[in-house]
């Protein structure tokens, strides 16, 4: 519990009306995509990096936790306040500070949402291309600190492709810029690539340079429907090994399916469905498409559906949604996110639905397909216990599946807390105390985020 006292020094730094601390407020910040919920003891809303660093040198010395936030949409706890403490919340820091056409990069506060830095950048006639599915909420500095991957990593990378430098606070309150606005830098250790991905254990991020790259100049969405799942994840590979690198390559089980049927038409027998985008010069998108079409009549007897107009956006709108309309099938699931090498993802895929049998649990699994990450839901209801056993034991399964097959255990959505029980199965006891050690040279005292990647349960 924080003090009176502390309260207000936090009020004198961001202003009253940037603190909320009643139980209604804290209530709004006590979750994120997780469902799971802690409960901070204060919420601030600083506007500056230099307040970033008076509220870090006050937590640091008063040994309080302090928990960055963007949008709360982490899958896997990142933002949640499982000490308490003072949860920071940068989506007030949401500006664009410049874009520049000539160098092709941007400078942006960390709070700008995804989408809206997408759209101000096409205006420029520029591209950034990461796209998470929930770049219509999420925000650029959670995506930094998550390296959030999404739909176009198969063609374009994830985040930490586009990130040039940062403006960071260390938890004990200093300021550091890291990177360069070149293409080239090799001077020191590579703290920005550190930074990327640190899931906010290591430091605030308050600016963000970003590369961005040309916008294409066509772009076509494809639907194919198979009636088997095996056709469909060989069909991807196929269409990898035709060197046609689409923009997204997407994947859908028969009970993803399932969730969305009642907002697209699905012939009836189809039992997984890929939606791929295409994109660059018209003639080279149009000439891709053919030998899509040729590789879908010759060799996996897929329909296809080619949207035009509105059609087309609904589609992406659908796939979008896709994650929450799940809960139609249960009301709790575990999300995982693993990836495997493209040519593992039969057996992969293989093994969860020989899993789903086993345990008569529902596994609606969808994903990147194109860059082998997985969406693994495992649904269930927590009230039954049998059912929460189950899912307990199924996501140990999957994850160790996912080694196996040289894969990872977390593609994107990071390890917070939901993973961080399963850390060893991918990483040595060497290499987890060499993470210790970088995150004790960041944090002394263990302020910024703790609770979270190295703990052993939730
Ligand atoms: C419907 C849905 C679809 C999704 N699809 C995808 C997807 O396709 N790909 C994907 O990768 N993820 C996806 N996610 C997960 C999530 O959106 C991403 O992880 C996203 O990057 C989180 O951004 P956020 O602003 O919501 O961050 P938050 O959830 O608020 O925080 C996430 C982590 O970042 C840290 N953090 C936030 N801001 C800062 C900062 N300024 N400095 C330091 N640390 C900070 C937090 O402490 C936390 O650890 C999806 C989530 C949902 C709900």
């Amino acid at each position: 519990m924080i003090s009176k006292h502390i309260i207000e020094e936090l009020s004198r730094i961001v202003g009253k009306t940037n603190i909320l601390s009643s139980p209604a407020q804290i209530k709004d910040f006590s979750t994120d995509g997780t469902k799971l919920v802690f409960y901070p003891d204060v919420i601030v809303f600083p506007k500056s990096t230099e307040k970033v660093s008076k509220i870090l040198a006050l937590a640091n010395k008063e040994k309080i936790p302090v928990i960055p936030r963007g949008a709360g949409t982490g899958m896997s706890g990142g933002a949640l306040a499982v000490k308490g403490g003072i949860v920071l919340g940068m989506n007030k820091m949401d500006r664009i500070l410049y874009i520049d056409k000539e160098n092709m990069l941007c400078k942006v506060q960390p709070g700008v949402i995804t989408e809206k830095l997408q759209k101000e950048v096409k205006k420029y006639g520029l591209f950034y291309p990461p796209y998470p599915a929930s770049a219509h909420l999420s925000t650029i500095g959670g995506n930094v600190a998550e390296c959030a991957g999404g739909l176009r990593a198969v063609k374009y990378g994830v985040t930490r492709d586009y990130v040039m430098g940062l403006k960071i606070v260390l938890p004990t309150g200093e300021i550091l810029n890291t990177g360069t606005k070149t293409v080239k830098g090799v001077v020191g250790y590579d703290l920005t690539r550190l930074i990327v991905g640190s899931e906010g254990t290591l430091a605030v991020i308050t600016e963000i340079i970003l590369k961005l790259i040309p916008a294409p100049e066509f772009k076509k969405t494809i639907v194919l429907f198979f009636e088997d799942i095996d056709s469909s994840i060989k069909t991807v590979i196929k269409i990898l090994h035709a060197k046609i690198i689409p923009t997204i390559l997407e994947f859908m089980d028969e009970l993803c399916l399932d969730c969305i049927k009642e907002d697209l038409y699905i012939p009836a027998s189809t039992k997984s469905m890929l939606i791929i985008e295409l994109d660059g010069k018209k003639s080279s998108v149009i000439e891709d498409m053919e030998n899509i079409e040729k590789i879908c009549k010759t060799e996996s007897r897929a329909k296809i559906y080619i949207p035009e107009g509105e059609e087309e956006q609904k589609i992406w709108d659908i796939r979008n949604n896709l994650s929450p309309s799940m809960y139609k099938l249960k009301p709790n699931k575990v999300s995982e996110d693993i990836a495997v090498p493209i040519s593992n993802i039969p057996e992969m895929v293989s093994y969860i639905k020989w899993l789903e049998k086993q345990y008569n649990i529902p596994i609606p699994v969808f994903g990147h397909a194109g860059d082998g990450n997985l969406h693994v839901n495992i649904m269930f209801d927590k009230t039954k216990k049998e059912e929460s056993d189950k899912a307990k034991e199924l996501v140990s399964k999957v994850l160790r599946k996912a080694v196996e097959l040289e894969g990872t255990i977390s593609g994107e959505h990071g390890i917070g807390i939901t993973k961080a029980p399963y850390l060893d199965i991918e990483i040595p006891a060497h290499g987890i105390q060499l993470m210790k050690r970088i995150k004790k040279a960041f944090d002394p005292n263990n302020i910024l985020n703790p609770g979270k990647i190295f703990c052993r349960s939730i």
